[in-house]
């Protein structure tokens, strides 16, 4: 049977990420199944047909954006429950994703899924925070986005309840998972390791679960961050920076990602370059935290090193929301503040780093991440019928700057359009914001982590 085509046509403004970062005004695309086949002015398509035709003339077209850190699992259903003054709610929050059941998670995440899709995110890494993916199986095939999945595993203490095995289990299990989830959903599932992080994991698991990846032919993901007391702890351990331990284990290389790296010094840095290791920020998530930007944020040196960046979103309880343009403007505005200097990250760089750069982040930009022939399918088509984009000279400055995910108007996932029209196509989404207000009222309930709903009285 002849693949279906599709006609994105007269686009305002295409905003391709081609090598050369051409925007196309008045242009048109052409999807053959899962493909792009072609992108050009709507002169140059002027004579092609398709079986659909989309009519963009007042739409901007992005690439598909790709969320480098993104807990999917749980956050939606006790979403802002912590009162600002709770300080770090990273017990509780453990301990909430693991009370949840298959039915719960898998709610939560359909849940998570509809606001990644609706803001134009079609692809996320959830660093191992699924508890129950094959219950989960089903939500990501329905909304037809792209997932990065994988095992969280620990072997040490930690302060809040991670998942700890045995140093072996912990590795058998990752090299069981791999083979299991890896290119399902016709390779929109990929499947990585996922230890917690440095503190969390011995060296011998790190290194254990890095050469399963390796021989998998894939990837890694863990939290990692620095700083001045973490960088004297473990100097005295270890006499080597955190970033520099990660090395020596032989825990860095270019299928590693790294997550947060706030607080980093410039030998680490170094460290990562050298290694080409790529890293996920969370611009949203480290400003709500008080991750502290102007001391601790180096985004500016990772890029000048030529680092990959990737932008997260981290969880629907830190960031809070799953909006890649907002993230992108905060990842533009927060360190020319940080710096008091306008020429840091131009909305131009905010915007490669939540597509192509991040997409080579994950280790797809060959697929992802751009518009231009034989890449895959993914695109946003942004309305540009809304007031926040007037007047429009500077595509590129409207989307960072003025827009948000709400002028989301349809996205394409490897070809099926699963936005359209602002509405998400495979869901009822009344029903299922009404599960999940239920589930989180159940979840608090059982585990008895509630706090007061406002700081004013609720009458
Ligand atoms: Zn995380």
């Amino acid at each position: 049977m002849p693949s279906q085509t599709l006609k994105i046509d007269r686009a305002r403004y295409v905003l391709t990420l081609d090598g050369e970062r051409r925007i196309v005004q008045d242009g048109s695309i052409l999807v053959e199944g899962q493909w792009i086949s072609r992108v050009g002015t709507a002169a140059e398509l002027a004579g092609v047909r398709a079986d659909r035709v989309i009519d963009a003339h007042q739409l901007v077209v992005t690439p598909g954006f790709v969320n480098g850190h993104m807990h999917i699992s749980y956050a939606h259903a006790v979403r802002g429950i912590f009162p600002d003054d709770v300080g770090s709610p990273l017990v509780h929050v453990f301990r909430l994703q693991m009370a949840m059941t298959e039915e719960e998670e898998y709610y939560t995440t359909l849940l998570g899924l509809v606001e990644l899709l609706k803001n134009g995110t079609v692809c996320f890494v959830d660093p191992g925070s699924t508890k129950f993916p094959d219950a989960c199986l089903q939500a990501y095939e329905d909304a037809g986005i792209r997932v990065i999945l994988g095992e969280c595993v620990a072997d040490q203490d930690a302060p809040f309840p991670l998942p700890r095995y045995g140093t072996e289990e912990a590795v058998a299990r990752t090299a069981s998972f791999l083979p299991k989830w890896d290119g399902r959903l016709h390779g929109r599932i990929r499947a990585w390791a996922m230890p917690f992080s440095p503190e969390t994991c011995s060296a011998d698991l790190l290194r254990g679960v890095k050469r399963v990846a390796d021989e998998h032919g894939t990837g890694l993901t863990l939290h990692h961050g620095s700083g001045p007391e973490a960088r004297q702890e473990y100097l005295a351990r270890h006499g080597l920076r955190p970033t520099e331990y990660l090395e020596s284990i032989g825990v860095l290389g270019a299928d590693v990602l790294l997550s947060h790296v706030l607080g980093l010094d410039d030998v680490e840095i170094e460290c990562l370059a050298r290694t080409g290791t790529a890293v996920a920020m969370c611009p949203v998530t480290a400003a709500k935290r008080g991750g502290g930007i102007p001391q601790h944020g180096r985004m500016p040196e990772l890029l000048a090193k030529g680092v990959r960046v990737a932008l997260g979103c981290d969880s629907p309880n830190n960031s809070n929301h799953l909006d890649p343009v907002r993230t992108m403007n905060m990842a533009a505005i927060q360190y020319k503040d940080a710096r008091q200097d306008m020429r840091q990250i131009p909305a131009e760089q905010a915007l490669e780093m939540a597509t192509l750069m991040g997409a080579r982040a994950l280790r797809l930009g060959d697929e992802l991440g751009s518009i231009e022939p034989g890449k895959q399918a993914d695109l946003v088509l942004f309305d540009t019928r809304r007031p926040e984009w007037q007047a429009l000279f500077n595509p590129v400055n409207n989307l960072v700057y003025n827009a948000d995910g709400r002028s989301v108007h349809t996205v394409i996932v490897d070809g099926r359009v699963v936005v359209e029209a602002y509405r998400q196509t495979f869901v009822d989404a009344a029903r299922l914001f009404s599960t999940v207000q239920e589930i989180g009222e159940r979840l608090q309930a059982r585990t008895g982590i509630t706090f007061p709903r406002s700081r004013w009285p609720m009458v």
